[in-house]
C-alpha cells in the first residue's frame, strides 16, 4: 500500500517586509524597491549603484560588490558574505533574477554599516514597513581613502603607492605585515611520536619550538607575528585558521611527517609544503588524514569547519587564495629546501581543515619525517630548529616582497 502526502504550503502573512529603502547621502536621497519573491526581503543590486556608487560584479557564481572601497563577496544561493577578511552570516541569499543580482536586504541593513567602518547608519522606520540607509559625510580623514584618479588620465603619471615608507633595512619591505604562526597539535594531542626523536619528544613540542623560533625570526624582520598557541595546549582546527583574518597577511601551520610502519617507512625524508586544495596522490591523503585526526582530541566546542559554514569557509579559502597560497608555498619550499638534510619534496596540496578557516593566503610546512633518523635529529636539534624557523622566514619575506610589488603595480588602478 503506498501513500501520498499532499504538502500544502502556506504563506502566511507575517511581519510586512518594507516595500523599499529609503538611501539617503550628502548627494540626494533615492527609493529602492524591495522584493520578497524568494521568502527573504532583497534588493536590486544594480539599483544601488548609482545612489551609493557601489560596484557589482558577477563571476560564475561569485557577486562582488565594492562599496566605499570594501570589497564583499558573496556566493549565489550562500547566506554568508565575506569582507574584509569576516565572514558575515545573512539572513537569506544572494540570487540572480531577471538577469539582475538580487542582495538580501539584511546586508545593507546589518553588515554595510558594521563593514564599512562609520560611513553608514541603518534607521528602521517605526511602522517596520521601509527602512533608511543614511550615509553620513565625511567629516574627518577617518579613512585616508586617495581621491579616485579622474577616467581621462591615461597619459597621466603613475601614481606611486599609498605611503611610501622607507624600506626596512633587513628584508625591503614597506608596509606592516602580520603572521599567524600555527604550530600543530598540543594539550592532550600530541602529534605524531617521533620515533627517532632523542628522550620523550613527540611532534607537538618540535612544531611549538619552532613556531616560537618562527616568531622571533619574523620579529627580527620587522613583521608582527602571532601563535594560536605558545604553550602545551590544544587549540580546536578550526579557530587556528580562524585567528587570521583582518591584521594578518597570512597563516601557515607547522608540522612533522611521519610514515607509517613498513620495510622503507625510514628511508623517506625531507621537507613539504602544502596548500589547500582537493589531494592527488595517496600520500597527500596520507598527510592530510594525519593532520586532520587532531579533530579527535577536540571537546567539541568550534563548529565552524563542520556542516554547511565549513563548506562555505573551504571554499571562499580555495576561490580566493588558491594562486596566493600556492606561491607563498612555492617560496617557503624553496628556502627551506636549501638548508634540509632529508631533501626537497616539493609543493604539494590536499585538504587540511586548519587551513580552511584563514582568510588569508594559508599553508601548512611538514618539516620533516619523525620515521627518518637524519630528519628526526636534525629536527630535535636546536641548530635545525633555527635553520628551518629561518628558512620559512626568508620565505615568507619573500612572498610579502612580491606582494608588496603586486600591490604597488595594482595602487594606481584601485579597482578593489
Ligand atoms: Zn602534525
Amino acid at each position: 500500500m503506498s501513500v501520498l502526502l499532499w504538502l500544502v504550503l502556506v504563506t502566511a502573512p507575517r511581519a510586512p517586509a518594507p516595500q523599499a529603502v529609503l538611501i539617503t547621502t550628502p548627494r540626494g536621497e533615492t527609493s529602492v524597491p524591495v522584493t520578497t519573491e524568494r521568502g527573504t526581503a532583497a534588493v536590486a543590486a544594480p539599483r544601488l549603484g548609482p545612489p551609493l556608487g557601489l560596484t557589482v560584479a558577477l563571476d560564475g557564481s561569485r557577486v562582488t560588490v565594492s562599496l566605499s572601497g570594501v570589497v564583499f563577496v558573496f556566493q549565489l544561493g550562500a547566506p554568508f558574505v565575506r569582507a574584509g577578511g569576516v565572514v558575515y552570516g545573512l539572513v537569506g541569499e544572494p540570487y540572480v533574477a531577471r538577469d539582475t543580482v538580487f542582495l538580501p536586504l539584511h546586508w545593507l541593513a546589518d553588515c554595510v554599516p558594521r563593514a564599512v567602518g562609520g560611513r553608514y547608519r541603518w534607521e528602521p522606520a517605526p511602522g517596520g514597513d521601509t527602512g533608511r540607509l543614511v550615509e553620513l559625510p565625511i567629516a574627518s580623514p577617518v579613512t585616508a581613502t586617495p581621491p579616485p584618479t579622474p577616467p581621462t588620465s591615461s597619459t597621466a603619471p603613475v601614481l606611486p603607492p599609498s605611503p611610501a615608507s622607507a624600506p626596512n633595512p633587513i628584508t625591503g619591505l614597506r608596509l606592516r605585515h602580520g603572521v599567524v604562526i600555527d604550530p600543530g597539535h598540543g594539550g592532550v594531542d600530541p602529534g605524531n611520536p617521533g620515533r627517532y626523536f632523542p628522550g620523550r619528544l613527540v611532534e607537538k613540542d618540535i612544531t611549538l619550538a619552532i613556531g616560537r623560533l618562527l616568531r622571533a625570526e619574523l620579529t627580527r624582520r620587522a613583521i608582527v607575528a602571532t601563535l594560536t598557541r605558545s604553550t602545551d595546549t590544544l587549540i580546536d582546527l578550526a579557530d587556528r585558521g580562524a585567528l587570521c583574518k583582518a591584521a594578518c597577511d597570512l597563516f601557515v601551520s607547522i608540522h612533522v611527517n611521519a610514515m607509517p610502519d613498513g620495510r622503507r617507512a625510514d628511508r623517506v625524508s625531507g621537507v613539504e609544503t602544502y596548500f589547500l586544495s582537493d589531494a592527488k596522490t595517496e600520500d597527500q591523503q596520507r598527510v592530510a588524514q594525519m593532520e586532520n585526526e587532531a579533530i579527535s582530541f577536540e571537546t567539541g566546542t568550534s563548529s565552524a569547519a563542520t556542516g554547511p559554514l565549513g563548506f562555505i569557509l573551504r571554499d571562499l579559502q580555495v576561490n580566493e587564495y588558491l594562486r596566493e597560497s600556492a606561491q607563498l608555498a612555492q617560496l617557503v619550499q624553496d628556502s627551506a629546501a636549501r638548508i634540509h638534510p632529508g631533501g626537497d619534496r616539493g609543493v604539494q596540496q590536499a585538504g587540511f581543515t586548519v587551513l580552511t578557516t584563514a582568510r588569508r593566503p594559508a599553508i601548512l610546512v611538514e618539516t620533516g619525517f619523525a620515521t627518518n633518523r637524519t630528519d628526526g635529529a636534525f629536527l630535535a636539534s636546536s641548530l635545525g630548529q633555527h635553520k628551518i624557523a629561518s628558512a620559512i622566514a626568508d620565505g615568507i619575506v619573500a612572498y610579502l616582497l612580491e606582494l608588496e610589488r603586486k600591490r604597488a603595480v595594482a595602487a594606481p588602478a584601485r579597482g578593489r
